[in-house]
């Protein structure tokens, strides 16, 4: 049993956190030629997580578009079912979600996506609507995937929205993740990690990652990056390697990852660790701390089979 191990919840006025992205529908091999229908996109498996991990008086919310299909209703009442709040799901009509494939070849993963048309390209077209629901929270959490997939306005209508809700007191999170295949070219990428950064107090990168594109030699070029592009906390993911650290009031610092025998399935390993230390700075820990509670929980989750590791919190 996991937990998050800050105040338990007692006696502290609780919070929330909304999380912004897309959900999608997954369908992954299963016995027989069949396949498994199931939910999970990077920035609703980081809500998931938190959810699990943050005191009971903290809400946890999901913020994406969805169709008014029998799918997206489906879709919805399993995110609810998960103890995700789905006030801030704008419900277009006419529209629907996007589908991934799982295929297995020899053990080795590879996924086709249908995304293209999904409800979620359109989460940033309202900015009344934006304001609403991002209003009053004490974390906001977005991705590059978020970004990625809305068109180049959403992507500036969002970022905007978030600034505005971060003058009035929200604390904002963004993990860089990035997928080239969902930006049009390597230098809207780019702009957009830029744009995303800009408005982040904490930036969450992976270091294979941010090397492939960037060329940074070591993880302390990654952070300084994110630093100057106005990041106050930087924790940089390396796989098994050490988490580099660094905030504006403590300065540098390193956590090794606990030591795994066999990765499972690494699906979820960046969304996880992300609500690990999110939920954990939320409830009072310092940097290293939450580092160390993040990638305890990464380690379990690599060590399961799918995104959503039930079990650790049965
Ligand atoms: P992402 O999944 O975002 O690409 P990483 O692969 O760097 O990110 O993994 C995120 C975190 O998961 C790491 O910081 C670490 O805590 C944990 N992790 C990933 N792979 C391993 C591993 N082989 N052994 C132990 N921890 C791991």
């Amino acid at each position: 049993m996991l937990s998050a191990g800050g105040t338990g919840g007692t006696g502290r006025a609780g919070g929330s956190l909304l999380s912004i992205g897309e959900c999608m529908v997954e369908m992954a091999p299963a016995e027989g030629g069949l396949f498994r229908m199931g939910y999970a996109g990077d920035s609703f498996n980081t809500a998931w997580y938190a959810r699990r991990l943050l005191p009971a008086n903290w809400q946890v919310g999901y913020a994406t578009a969805v169709g008014d299909d029998a799918v997206s209703a489906a879709m919805l009442g399993f995110i609810e079912g998960e103890g995700v709040d789905t006030a801030a799901v704008r419900r277009l009509p006419g529209c629907t979600v996007g589908l991934y494939m799982i295929s297995l070849d020899r053990g080795e993963r590879s996924f086709a996506y249908w995304r293209g048309q999904s409800a979620a390209r359109r989460l940033a077209e309202d900015p009344d609507w934006l304001d609403r629901v991002l209003a009053g929270r004490d974390l906001l959490f977005f991705t590059g995937i978020t970004l990625a997939v809305l068109p180049p306005e959403g992507r500036a209508a969002l970022a905007a929205a978030l600034g505005r809700a971060r003058a009035a007191g929200a604390r904002v999170a963004f993990d860089t993740n990035l997928r080239p295949r969902l930006w049009e070219d390597e230098a809207a990428m780019k702009a957009g990690l830029a744009l995303g950064a800009g408005v982040a107090d904490i930036v969450l990168p992976s270091f294979d990652e941010e090397q492939g594109l960037f060329g940074d030699a070591a993880p302390r070029e990654t952070v300084a990056r994110y630093r100057d592009l106005g990041a106050g906390t930087v924790a940089v993911k390396n796989g098994q390697a050490p988490v580099t650290l660094w905030s504006a009031e403590t300065g540098a610092a390193e956590v090794s990852p606990p030591a795994v025998a066999a990765v499972v399935d690494s699906t979820a390993a960046g969304d996880s660790f992300d609500a690990g230390l999110l939920a954990a700075l939320l409830t009072g820990a310092d940097l290293e701390t939450a580092a160390m509670r993040a990638a305890d929980l990464a380690a379990r989750v690599i060590g399961r089979r799918g995104a959503l590791a039930a079990d650790l919190f049965a």
